[in-house]
C-alpha cells in the first residue's frame, strides 16, 4: 500500500524546498496536518502567509536538543494518539570545504552537526509518534516514513570530481553518512512498520543553489511529493532522485 500520510512534518520550511515542500503537501487535502519548522518562526512570513488551518509553523532549532524537546512535545499535542505519518529531514547548510582547506575542526563540526547529527536526534526522539502511526491499524501496512533530504552530492558512487568547484567535499560527507543512517534505521525499523528512504531533489534555484541551479522549487519539489505518495515497502532503505528513479549509493 502506497504511503497516504495524515500528519506530516517538514523541517527547515520557511525558505527554499522545504517551503516548497509544504506548499505542495497542502494541495492534499486527505493531509489532516503539515507541521512546518523554522529557526525563527517570526521571520517566517511566507509560511506565516498560508491561510490553512491544517498549517501549524513551529520554530525548531535542529542543533539545539532542547529546542528539540520542546518541539516534540509540541507535534505530540497536535497529532495526539495518530502520531506522525511522515517525517521529512530538508534543514541543512552547505559550507565551503575542500580538501585543500587548512583543517578546520570548527566547519566540519557544523556541517555535520547540521546536516547529519541533528537530523539522527531528531528522528530518534520522533520515534515514539512515528510508531503511534504505523501501530495504526486503519492505515496499515504503510503509515509511517522518514524522508531524508539528502543530496546526489552524496553518492559515492557517482563522486567523479571530488569536492569540485562547489568545494564541497564536508557536504558531500555529511549526506553520505545521512544515507547509511537512513539504510541502517530502515532495517532497524523495519519491524516497527516505519519505512526510511533518502531523496536526492536535483540542482535547485534556493539560496543554496543559486539562480543558476537546474530546477524551480516547485519543478523539485512536485515532482518529490508525487514520488512520496508511490513509495511502498521494496523503496525502503533506499537512495532516489526525485522521480524515485534510484541512485547508487
Ligand atoms: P536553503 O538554504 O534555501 O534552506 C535551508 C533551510 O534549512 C532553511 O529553512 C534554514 O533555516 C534551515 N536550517 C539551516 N540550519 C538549520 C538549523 N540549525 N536548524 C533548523 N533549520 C535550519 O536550502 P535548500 O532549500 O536548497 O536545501 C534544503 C535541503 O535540500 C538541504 O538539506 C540541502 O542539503 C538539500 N539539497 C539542496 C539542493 C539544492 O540544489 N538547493 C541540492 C541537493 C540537496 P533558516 O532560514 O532559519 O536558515
Amino acid at each position: 500500500m502506497p504511503l497516504n500520510p495524515q500528519n506530516v512534518i517538514v523541517t527547515g520550511a520557511n525558505r527554499g524546498i522545504g517551503f516548497g515542500l509544504v506548499q505542495q503537501l497542502l494541495k492534499n487535502k486527505e493531509i489532516e496536518n503539515v507541521i512546518a519548522t523554522a529557526r525563527d518562526v517570526d521571520q517566517a512570513v511566507e509560511l506565516n502567509a498560508i491561510q490553512d488551518a491544517r498549517l501549524h509553523v513551529l520554530s525548531l532549532v535542529v542543533t539545539c536538543d532542547d529546542s528539540i524537546d520542546n518541539f516534540v512535545v509540541k507535534v505530540g499535542e497536535i497529532v495526539g494518539d495518530s502520531g506522525v505519518n511522515l517525517l521529512v529531514n530538508n534543514a541543512g547548510i552547505a559550507v565551503k570545504y575542500d580538501s585543500r582547506t587548512q583543517p578546520n575542526r570548527a566547519l566540519l563540526t557544523e556541517q555535520f552537526d547540521v546536516n547529519t547529527i541533528s537530523l539522527v536526534l531528531l528522528t530518534q526522539k520522533l520515534v515514539p509518534l512515528l510508531i503511534k502511526a504505523s501501530s495504526n491499524p486503519e492505515t496499515l501496512p504503510l503509515s509511517a516514513a522518514v524522508i531524508n533530504i539528502s543530496s546526489g552530492q552524496g553518492s559515492i558512487a557517482n563522486n567523479t570530481t571530488g569536492s569540485g568547484s562547489l568545494q564541497n567535499m564536508a557536504y558531500r560527507m555529511t549526506k553520505s553518512a545521512v544515507n547509511q543512517f537512513t539504510k541502517t534505521f530502515a532495517i532497524d525499523m523495519r519491524d516497527e512498520h516505519i519505512l526510511a528512504v533518502n531523496f536526492a531533489p536535483g540542482w535547485v534555484q534556493t539560496e543554496m543553489g543559486g539562480a543558476k541551479a537546474t530546477f524551480t522549487v516547485e519543478e523539485s519539489t512536485s515532482r518529490m511529493v508525487e514520488s512520496f505518495y508511490k513509495l511502498d515497502w521494496s523503496h525502503n532503505g533506499g537512495f532516489f532522485d526525485k522521480d524515485l528513479e534510484p541512485i547508487p549509493f
